[in-house]
């Protein structure tokens, strides 16, 4: 300890590039300490995370809340598994599924996970509820998804560098254009084998590709009319990113995810992870209701850690934070105004073409072709300015605070912005 506390980041850094598998491409910057909308590098220097773990940190880094429950669970009783019941878990299930509004979850521990218990459940629902011959159902996703990075999963993507040389792939899947309903009823119109449709409401990892308005309700419909389950993938869209609790609320920002406004597209299954615990431990959770999810009998499904005691807990503090504080409102009122002041500049600019999201999860894309190095180099510059984000694919800079922000430091941050993209103005 008494050595990493001196360290520099670059010696922290050369550690990682030789004792770390090369699996990411971080953007050169070694943090050692995080609260609020702040990070905190180990030569001290002070910066706005404008990246939120992708979007993992919705409640702030080191959210007291969140941690005095951390520790306190961490102190009585960390893990039990399944084997036997723990008293955290039939709390946590009930807080969780009235909260959300399904009448059961699966916990498990990363997104991944859940995306792959999800697919399960669906796939079960199709051999044991709506009769579909054995091992002839189909999913449909949509291109440019992405879910995770388990084999099943990149079997379905369509990114060449998540794909290449980990095949053979799992069958079963066909990939559909994103934000378009017609496409999606035209595979059902062909096909009676489909469970059911894998879905971002906003895919974040391709871009923060926003579809229209309408998209989700006439998903919605087309599922219910053609019998398959709509799965919704709010990992990093859910607990208030995009101004409502999930972002299958569509237009209102309560803190509930309720049938109360008619703009609900309430999936069959919803697959949360990510900032459902704050950032703090790993968590996910898939939801559905009992005709879908009591297809699932002892032996079928698990995981040593999915439900223990300490996520349960810290899980309950995240969703307590994120109602207590208003998040998804917070998050509504300052993307708007993030966008408003981003696109004021985009409007005269020559290096910044466009600016699209939802609540506070949004990108700029940069005038340049995708396979340049001026958004990454935008994103040197920005964390040489205070301020760490990083491009999604090529041209493309995701903008996604911690939620808890203010008004006066979004307003400081947007300069920060709009000042170093000036820098690259042709
Ligand atoms: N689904 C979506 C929409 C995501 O954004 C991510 C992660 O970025 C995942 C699934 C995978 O989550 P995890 O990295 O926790 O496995």
């Amino acid at each position: 300890m008494e050595v990493l506390a001196t360290s520099t980041s670059q010696e922290i850094i050369n550690l990682e590039n030789k004792y770390g598998a090369h699996n990411y491409h971080p953007l050169p910057v070694v943090l050692s300490k995080g609260e609020g909308v702040y990070v905190w590098d180990v030569e001290g220097k002070k910066y706005y995370d404008f990246l939120s773990a992708y979007s993992a940190v919705n409640q702030g880094h080191c959210h007291p809340k969140i941690v005095n429950a951390m520790v306190k669970q961490a102190e009585t009783l960390t893990l039990t598994s399944r084997a036997f019941f723990n008293d955290q878990l039939g709390p946590y299930e009930e807080y969780l599924t009235s909260y959300f509004g399904f009448d059961k979850v699966l916990p498990m521990n990363t997104g991944a996970e859940a995306v792959e218990t999800a697919l399960k459940i669906t796939r079960k629902w199709a051999y044991e509820v709506k009769g579909i011959p054995e091992n002839q159902a189909l999913i449909i996703v949509a291109d440019g998804n992405f879910h995770g990075r388990t084999t099943t999963i990149i079997s379905f993507s369509n990114d060449t560098n998540a794909r290449k040389n980990f095949g053979p792939y799992t069958e079963g899947f066909i990939s559909i254009p994103y934000n378009d309903v017609n496409a999606l009823e035209e595979v059902l119109k062909n096909n009676s084998n489909v469970a059911g449709f894998l879905v971002e409401p906003i895919q974040g990892e391709a871009g923060v590709f926003t579809p229209d308005d309408l998209y989700m309700m006439q998903v919605k419909n087309v599922c219910n009319q053609y019998n398959i389950l709509f799965l919704a993938d709010e990992i990093q869209t859910g607990i208030a990113r995009t101004g409502s609790l999930l972002a299958v609320c569509g237009n209102c920002s309560c803190e509930n995810a309720c049938e109360r406004q008619e703009t609900y597209a309430r999936p069959d299954v919803l697959i949360l992870g990510k900032a459902i615990s704050g950032g703090v431990y790993p968590v996910s959770a898939v939801l559905a209701d009992d005709a879908i999810m009591n297809v699932i009998k002892p032996g079928q499904h698990g995981s040593t850690f999915g439900g223990n005691p300490l996520g349960a807990a810290v899980a309950m503090a995240a969703l307590e934070v994120t109602r207590d504080e208003n998040l998804a409102q917070n998050a509504r009122r300052l993307g708007v105004f993030f966008r408003e002041k981003m696109q004021e500049y985009v409007n005269t600019s020559n290096i910044a073409t466009l600016v699209r999201g939802k609540g506070l999860l949004n990108a700029v894309v940069i005038n340049d072709t995708e396979d340049s190095d001026t958004a990454w180099n935008i994103c040197m510059r920005l964390r040489d300015n205070g301020l760490l984000a990083k491009p999604t694919h090529g041209n493309i800079i995701r903008f996604a605070p911690p939620l808890v922000m203010t008004e006066a430091q979004l307003l400081d941050c947007t300069q920060i912005i709009i000042d170093t993209l000036k820098e690259f103005e042709k």
